[in-house]
């Protein structure tokens, strides 16, 4: 049995606490809010990030730490490195919370990426639009997450407006990518540097928040091999440990890398039911030195995210292979209190049980486009 750190303690932390438990592991929460979801399945210790007295003590108390999200500030992580085992690696945290960096690297691996330029003035937004073309997003570098952080210029007189908006800090502009699907790769890599990856997760957002994932998604056979082995290539470089997740938009045929999130996933919650081993549980595992569990998809599944409030549950309590997940946090526009996984062992029984839980719950614009997909394979 050992004791697990967690520094953020949001639903990630929550849900890593409830699948590392039946291993008979603890978990330790460290977070600066009083209220964070995972303490109501974990201790909890509340500090701010920069008080080094308590983390002293969390550290105390752990065999190893992770995190369940990537803006913890770099000086706790490297901090913390001194003290006890710390999986990922800090620096791989430190790149993925830099896109810049982040989008260099992914070019370092052979993983193309929309055309981008370094922000950091009104003269470089100009002459970056010329790099990129219009449309395109401008983005902060650091901080940005479920589409906060970004403005879209659709023409050369929008520059001021996104300058008034996000300038100050260092930022990136990305060439707008009419993209056929978002895909993301859901990877984990162990301790002894053995790599397993669940089968691809195509996802759907709205308002720039994940609203629904399916899996395993009908993608090209080279397109696949070819994600995976750049989800590969990047946990090798960054001597990764832990889940991630690599987001991809493939746009004609080709994949371009958007983002690496350094931690388990929202677009990867489907495998708790749907997957033999959860990304929670491989995780755990990982961390720990543990071998990894198996990632193989148990049919199909589909996820659709709660934002905002939670809906009635009994329509989805109501149907079979259906789970819900209540995180446990008060109601607030735009953040995620919650989940249902619905899952199938074919297409055709996933669409039934996908359109009665639209219908019920009003949310048939959700479901439609997973629909479509799970309709046309
Ligand atoms: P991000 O925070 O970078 O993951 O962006 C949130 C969402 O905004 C993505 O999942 C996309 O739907 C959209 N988005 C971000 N960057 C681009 C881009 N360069 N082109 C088109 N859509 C984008």
């Amino acid at each position: 049995m050992a004791t697990i750190g967690i520094l953020g303690g949001g639903q990630l932390a929550r849900m890593l606490a409830l699948a590392g438990a039946p291993l008979g592991h603890r978990f330790l929460v460290f977070d600066s809010a009083q209220d964070a979801c995972a303490g109501q399945v974990a201790s909890l210790m509340c500090a701010d990030w920069r008080d080094f007295d308590q983390l002293q003590k969390f550290a105390e108390q752990i065999e190893v730490a992770t995190f369940d999200f990537e803006n913890v500030p770099a000086e706790t992580a490297e901090w913390l490195t001194s003290h006890t085992r710390v999986f990922p690696n800090p620096a791989a945290l430190s790149v993925a919370q830099d896109r810049l960096q982040e989008k260099t690297l992914f070019g370092e691996v052979g993983l193309d990426t929309p055309i981008f330029a370094a922000v950091d003035s009104i003269g470089e937004l100009r002459a970056a639009i010329e790099k990129t073309g219009l449309p395109a997003v401008l983005k902060t570098r650091r901080l940005g997450y479920d589409g906060k952080g970004q403005f879209v210029l659709r023409q050369h007189s929008d520059v001021e407006n996104a300058w008034a908006t996000l300038g100050g800090v260092p930022l990136i502009l990305e060439a707008f990518v009419p993209f056929d699907s978002e895909i993301s790769v859901i990877a984990v890599r162990s301790r002894s540097g053995e790599f397993r990856h669940y089968p691809l997760t195509r996802n759907w957002h709205r308002n720039g928040i994940l609203s629904a994932s399916l899996a395993p998604v009908p993608v090209d056979g080279e397109l696949q091999r070819r994600a995976v082995a750049r989800a590969r290539a990047l946990a090798e470089r960054l001597d990764y440990v832990g889940v991630f997740a690599l987001e991809l938009f493939s746009f004609d045929g080709k994949l371009l890398g958007n983002e690496m999130a350094p931690r388990v996933h929202n677009s990867g919650h489907w495998t708790i039911e749907g997957a033999a081993c959860s990304q929670f549980e491989n995780h755990v595992r990982a961390v720990l030195g543990l071998p990894l569990g198996d990632t193989d998809a148990r049919g199909c599944s589909v996820m659709l995210n709660w934002v905002g409030e939670l809906p009635d549950p009994t329509p989805v309590l109501a149907e079979a292979r259906a789970h819900w997940h209540d995180y446990g946090k008060s109601p607030r526009p735009g953040r995620k209190v919650g989940h249902a996984t619905i899952c199938a062992d074919s297409p055709e029984e996933l669409i039934e049980r996908l359109q009665r839980v639209g219908r019920a719950l009003n949310r048939d614009d959700d479901v439609a486009p997973v629909i479509d997909v799970l309709a046309n394979r």
